[in-house]
C-alpha cells in the first residue's frame, strides 16, 4: 500500500472494515470486535480530537492576527457567515422539497412505527432529555453560551468550541489593535505551534487507514442485526441521502462555477480525505484538521482564510445537519399522519437553520437539536425514535456535507479576497 495515495489508502480501509463487519456479525465475532477492533477506532478519534481545541486556538489568532486591520476582519467575517447562513436556509429548502415530493413517511405502516418507537424508545428519552435543556433556555441563551466565564472550562470540553473561537477571536482583535513590536514575540509563538500541529496531523493522518477500518467494522457489527429496520427506513434515508447529494452534485458546484475559477473535480480530489473522515468519524470537530491541512495545501485556500473561516465553519455551518432536520420532521409528522401547513414548513427552515447553527460538530449532535424542530412544529419530540435506527447512517453522510460546505465556503472566501492559489494537478495528487 505505500505508494497509493492516502485517499485510497482510507477508501480500502473503510471496505475492507465494512467487510470486515459484516463478517464478524455473521460468525458471532461480536466480542472479539469489541474488544480487539473498536479499541483502535476510538484511538483514532481521541487523536483528533485532541488536536482540535489546540488547533483551532493557535489557528483563529494567527489567522485574526494577521489581518492587518479590523476592517478586514469584519469584511471577511460579514462575508463568511453571510455566504453560510445562505448555504444552510438552500439546504434546508431542498430537504423540506424533497421530503414534500417523495413523502416517505407515508409508506410506514402501522405495526412498524409501533414496534420502532418501543424498541428505541429509551435511547431517544436521554436524547430528549439533553435537549429539554436546550428547549427551556431563553432566546437570547446562545449568546450566553458562547461567551465563557472561565478560560480553562472552555478548553477542556470539544463541545465548547464556540467559547474557544469567541476568545481567540477576542485574543487576536486586540493583538491587531496593538503595535507589532508588543506583540510579535507572541504571534511567533502561535505561528510555531500552528505549524507544530500541522505536522501532527499529518502524522496522525497516516495510521487513518486503519483508524477507519476500525470504526467502519465496530458500526457495522454494532447494527449486525438490524437489516430488516434500514429497509423499513429505506425510502426516508434516500430522501435524505438524495438532498445531500444535490447539495454535493449541484449546489456546491455551482457556487464554486460561480465564484471561483476552481474546476470541481479538482476541488473533490482535494478534499477527498477530509469528506472521508467525515464519514468514518461523523464528527466535522475531528475532521477539521484534515479540512484545514486539505484546503490550505492542496487546494491553495491562503492560510489566513482558511484559519478564520473553516474553524467556524465546522461549528456554525451545518448544511448536511440541516437538510436531514428538515427531512427528518417532515417524515416523522408523516408517520403520525399530520399535514404541514406553509407557516409550519416555514417554521421548519427558521429552526432547523438555527438547530444546525447551535448543534455541536460531534457524532448525533444533529438528532438532538431535532427535538427542537419537532417541538417548534407541534410534533411529539418522541417521534425521533423512529428515526433512531438509521441516524448514525446518516449522520456519517451529513457529514461529509457538512465539511464540504465548509470547504466550498473557504474556496469562495478565499477568492474573493484574491488569496486562492490555483494549484497544479500534481500539487493535488499529493
Ligand atoms: N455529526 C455532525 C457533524 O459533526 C453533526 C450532526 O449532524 O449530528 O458535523
Amino acid at each position: 500500500m505505500r505508494k497509493l495515495a492516502l485517499h485510497w489508502k482510507i477508501i480500502i480501509g473503510m471496505i475492507l472494515g465494512v467487510f470486515y463487519g459484516l463478517l464478524a456479525s455473521k460468525i458471532g465475532w461480536v466480542d472479539f470486535t469489541n474488544d480487539w477492533i473498536k479499541p483502535w477506532g476510538k484511538i483514532f478519534i481521541n487523536l483528533l480530537k485532541l488536536i482540535a481545541v489546540p488547533l483551532v486556538f493557535a489557528s483563529l489568532i494567527k489567522g485574526v492576527s494577521s489581518l492587518s486591520d479590523i476592517s478586514k476582519l469584519s469584511r471577511i467575517g460579514g462575508k463568511t457567515i453571510g455566504i453560510y447562513l445562505f448555504t444552510t436556509v438552500v439546504a434546508v429548502t431542498f430537504g423540506l422539497l424533497l421530503v414534500n415530493i417523495i413523502q416517505p413517511g407515508k409508506s410506514f405502516s402501522n405495526d412498524k412505527r409501533m414496534e420502532l418507537k418501543e424498541q428505541y424508545a429509551s435511547n431517544a428519552a436521554s436524547k430528549i432529555a439533553s435537549a429539554k435543556d436546550v428547549k427551556e433556555n431563553g432566546p437570547l441563551q446562545f449568546i450566553v453560551d458562547m461567551v465563557p466565564s472561565n478560560f480553562i472550562q472552555a478548553t477542556g470540553n470539544n463541545r465548547n468550541m464556540l467559547q474557544v473561537i469567541f476568545f481567540a477571536i477576542l485574543f487576536g482583535i486586540a493583538m491587531v489593535m496593538l503595535p507589532s513590536e508588543k506583540t510579535s514575540i507572541v504571534k511567533g509563538f502561535f505561528d510555531g505551534i500552528n505549524d507544530i500541529i500541522l505536522q501532527i496531523v499529518d502524522l496522525i493522518m497516516l495510521s487513518a487507514p486503519y483508524g477507519v477500518f476500525a470504526l467502519l467494522g465496530g458500526l457495522v457489527v454494532d447494527f449486525g442485526g438490524s437489516v430488516e429496520l434500514f429497509q423499513a427506513l429505506g425510502i426516508y434515508s434516500l430522501s435524505v441521502a438524495i438532498g445531500l447529494l444535490l447539495m454535493i452534485m449541484v449546489v456546491y458546484p455551482l457556487i464554486l462555477k460561480s465564484f471561483t475559477k476552481l474546476k470541481y473535480f479538482d476541488f473533490f480530489k482535494s478534499i477527498a480525505p477530509a469528506q472521508m473522515l467525515a464519514f468514518s468519524t461523523s464528527s466535522s470537530a475531528a475532521t477539521l484538521p484534515v479540512t484545514m491541512e486539505r484546503c490550505e495545501d492542496h487546494l491553495g485556500v491562503s492560510k489566513e482564510v482558511s484559519s478564520f473561516v473553516l474553524p467556524l465553519g465546522a461549528t456554525i455551518n451545518m448544511d448536511g445537519t440541516s437538510l436531514y432536520q428538515a427531512v427528518a420532521a417532515v417524515f416523522i409528522a408523516q408517520a403520525f399522519g399530520y399535514d404541514l401547513d406553509l407557516s409550519q414548513q416555514l417554521t421548519i427552515v427558521l429552526t432547523s437553520t438555527l438547530a444546525s447553527i447551535g448543534a455541536a460538530a460531534v457524532p448525533g449532535a444533529g438528532m438532538v437539536m431535532l427535538v427542537i424542530v419537532l417541538s417548534s412544529i407541534g410534533i411529539d419530540p418522541e417521534g425521533i425514535a423512529l428515526i433512531f435506527a438509521v441516524d448514525r447512517l446518516l449522520d456519517m453522510l451529513r457529514t461529509v456535507v457538512n465539511v464540504t460546505g465548509d470547504a466550498t465556503v473557504a474556496s469562495v472566501v478565499a477568492a474573493s479576497e484574491g488569496q486562492l492559489k490555483y494549484v497544479t494537478d500534481k500539487e493535488l495528487m499529493s
